[in-house]
């Protein structure tokens, strides 16, 4: 059997005396693309930061790629781009490159000790978000999508056999949310990362994740996006107590 990158049982967290997760069992395995949806407030990031050890749940295990979240220290198996990455546009004072490459040095250590494959790793990453062009170039000039395919290439430069993003396309146009995806397919299928895409766009990313899963609070869906497809309007209207338009019209 294949080893789950990630295995969650039993997860609960509060916040003070209010629980935000209750007793979330997730599976993800290794190829998979996962789209987590839910309203605002319905625990997405809270779930990302447990799975990315920044907050400890009350209660449950997570495994990460088997081995339990308390004793994982492999962090270079996992990228992380956030919600706020692309937002470098006040004159911040670096290159497409030394950002990108600032993912190797978090890893290596000092930037000075950045030898030729390093280089070399940057622009392989640079390539595959199609930014290599722009290498030479300020961060801050870039536009907001740009600055995002930069901000995965800068989670890429390490390899990482998981990539999570949180809403990654809020504020971006919808022209470049699509090529943007289409990215993100070409990663999970081409490179064979597994992916969690945090979204509420889940409407329009049905054809390119593999899977779904549905949180508020609890999980009230997760499986494969074929079978999430079959579910009618109503239903997913009663998990949310709204439809799945506004669902996926939240912003
Ligand atoms: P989402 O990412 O789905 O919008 P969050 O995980 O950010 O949801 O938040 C879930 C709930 O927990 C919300 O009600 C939010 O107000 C609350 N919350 C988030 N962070 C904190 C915090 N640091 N302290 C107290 N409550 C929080």
């Amino acid at each position: 059997m294949r080893e789950p990158v990630i295995e969650i049982q039993n997860l609960s967290f509060r916040y003070n005396l209010r629980f935000v997760l209750e007793n979330i069992n997730l599976k993800v395995e290794k190829g998979e693309f996962l789209g987590l949806v839910g309203p605002n407030g319905s625990g997405k990031s809270t779930l990302l930061k447990c799975i990315l050890g920044l907050l400890k749940p009350n209660s449950g295990t997570i495994k990460l790629f088997g081995t339990d979240i308390r004793h994982f220290q492999n962090w270079n198996r996992i990228g992380f781009v956030s919600q706020k990455a692309n937002s470098f546009n006040t004159g911040f004072p670096a290159t497409v490159f030394e950002v990108v490459a600032s993912g190797l040095t978090a890893k290596i250590g000092l930037f000075k000790f950045l030898k030729k494959n390093h280089h070399e790793k940057v622009m392989e990453a640079l390539r595959s978000v199609r930014m290599d062009e722009f290498a030479k170039r300020n961060i801050s000039e870039l536009s907001g999508g740009q600055q995002q395919r930069v901000f995965i290439a800068r989670a890429l430069v390490s390899d990482p056999e998981l990539l999570i993003l949180d809403e990654p396309t809020v504020g971006v146009d919808a022209k470049t949310v699509q090529s943007f995806y289409e990215l993100l397919e070409k990663l999970n299928k081409e490179l064979n990362i597994t992916l969690i895409l945090v979204t509420h766009d889940i409407g329009t990313i049905t054809d390119k994740v593999t899977h779904v899963a549905c949180l508020n609070k609890t999980l009230h869906f997760h499986g494969k996006t074929n079978d999430f497809e079959q579910i009618q309007d109503e239903d997913v209207a009663k998990f949310y107590g709204h439809s799945l338009h506004v669902l996926t019209h939240n912003h």
